[in-house]
């Protein structure tokens, strides 16, 4: 995602929530980036069901073999031989599973590339989908480096993999769940709205053509969650509904504290979605590291992760479907 996520926004989170007012206190650091103008500020009365008390089933310490797995391949920009791996990988732990391509020619800033979103599904016997995405490739501009995107790339795309686990086998008593890996999520050279997104921006338009669009009650993405200093802020570029829905969750896990201390305004593989009036939460820490150093650079290796936080990640996200499943009725898109 893009680097003007800095931005804080003081005023807009005092009325978009108390929750994020008093605590978005670096607010006034003074960035000096343009503002973005949220693409939702309101927060609809929500009635969440009654807590469950458990705790969604999800193994850490598997979707951590992934993420070491996926890393051994070494980096895996669009266009090389280790992006075909990593494909391959992923498709390789969805067989016997209802998986789709979304696959097309990109033209970048740097050429033609072939890129390919990945979709499982997992059908529920409510009419509707919630999708939960992450991107797969490694940043382009780092190819030649030994960049593995440890954290930007692999540890999300491995949470997905294990929600695979978790939910095949019998029919959801819920909406149909599709894990969506995207492809070309990063710049080719500085990120823009015309180079950034191009996974995401293509399947957009696909879903909206068809009315998939139409169908998707919550689009959660997940992103750089498995930083071992886990801090998730609320994404004011997200559906505030949808935000709160994740910060419920965490509060019924426990760990409501690694999230949305903090309000930012996140670019990323939601803002396709939200720009079709999907509902959208881009689940990202975006805080990588003392003043983000270890975010796009050859720092972001498996060292800097944790196996708990893949399980408060990967738990949140479940429970956030659990309460979305059960929640009548969602809010008006
Ligand atoms: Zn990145």
């Amino acid at each position: 995602m893009s680097g003007s996520k800095y931005l804080r926004w003081i005023l807009l989170a005092c009325v978009v929530t108390v929750l994020a007012c008093d605590r978005d206190k670096d607010a006034a650091q003074g960035q000096s980036a343009p503002p973005v103008t949220p693409a939702d500020t309101s927060l609809p009365t929500l009635s969440f069901p009654p807590d469950s008390g458990g705790v969604p089933a999800f193994d850490a310490n598997r979707a951590m073999q992934y993420v070491k797995e996926i890393v051994a391949l070494g980096p895996r920009p669009i266009g090389s031989a280790n992006h075909k791996k990593v494909e391959d990988y992923i498709t390789g732990h969805l067989k016997g599973d209802s998986v789709e391509d979304d696959a097309f020619v990109a033209d970048t800033v740097e050429g033609k590339f072939p890129v390919r979103n990945i979709i499982a599904k997992f059908p529920g016997n409510k009419d509707g989908i919630i999708v939960i995405a992450s991107h797969y490739d490694t940043n382009y501009p780092l190819r030649n480096t030994s960049f593995i995107g440890a954290n930007d790339g692999a540890a999300t795309s491995a949470l997905l993999l294990e929600f695979a686990n978790q939910l095949r086998g019998s029919k959801r008593e819920g909406y149909s769940v599709w894990l969506l890996w995207t492809d070309a999520e990063e710049a080719m050279k500085s990120w823009s709205d015309s180079d950034s997104l191009y996974g995401t921006r293509h399947l957009a338009q696909k879903w909206q053509q068809d009315g998939t669009a139409k169908r998707i009650k919550a689009f959660l993405l997940t992103d750089m969650l498995g930083d071992a200093d886990l801090d998730i802020d609320r994404d004011m570029n997200s559906t505030q509904w949808v935000e709160s829905v994740v910060y419920e969750a965490a509060t019924r896990l426990g760990y409501q504290s690694h999230f949305f201390a903090h309000s930012n305004a996140i670019s990323d593989d939601h803002l396709p979605f939200m720009r079709i009036a999907v509902p959208c939460a881009d689940i990202i820490d975006i805080d990588y590291g003392y003043n983000n150093v270890f975010h796009h650079t050859v720092q972001d290796t498996v060292d800097k992760l944790s196996t708990k936080s893949l399980e408060i990640s990967g738990t949140v996200v479940l429970e956030t479907v659990r309460i979305l499943d059960k929640m009548e009725p969602l809010p008006p898109k």
